[in-house]
């Protein structure tokens, strides 16, 4: 496992944790659920290994990982049902390879614009209420891996 101290996402210290929960493992990632549920469904996902560009990953394990985000993505789908998804790669200063998965709505907010990183306003879910939706997330995504 490849890391670099200082990372926001290999270090996954307090502050990554405020805005994150770590979701479970794919076959070469790791799926966070986002804190901000504005936009139902939103979750980030992180190459395993830390890399800063996306060419820089061995192609057999990035075509893994696209498979990893087509998961995900296929599963959002499934239980929230968005009009589109949008699939962030930025990092400017938060380097580690990670996609921002964002499920877009007709109507809510950003809809054909590009996802707002911070909106105003944010949702935030009742810890019950995020466990509920983390839960369900979860097992749809072990289900949809174990079973091809
Ligand atoms: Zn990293």
């Amino acid at each position: 496992m490849i890391t670099e101290k200082g990372c926001y996402y290999c270090d996954r210290n307090e502050n990554f944790r405020e805005l994150l929960f770590e979701l479970c493992d794919l076959r070469v990632s790791k799926v966070f659920y986002c804190k901000d549920q504005t936009l139902p469904g939103r979750c980030t996902i992180m190459f395993q290994d830390h890399y800063e560009e996306i060419y820089q990953i061995p192609k057999k394990e990035r075509d893994l990982y696209l498979d990893d985000v087509c998961l995900l993505a296929e599963t959002i789908k499934d239980l929230f049902h968005p009009d589109k998804i949008n699939y962030g790669i930025y990092g400017d200063e938060c380097r580690h390879v990670h996609f921002t998965i964002c499920p877009k709505y007709k109507g809510k907010i950003g809809w054909g614009q590009p996802f707002i990183m911070f909106p105003e306003n944010r949702v935030f879910l009742s810890e019950e209420e995020n466990k509920e939706r983390m839960d369900r997330m979860r097992e749809a995504l072990l289900s949809r891996l174990n079973h091809g």
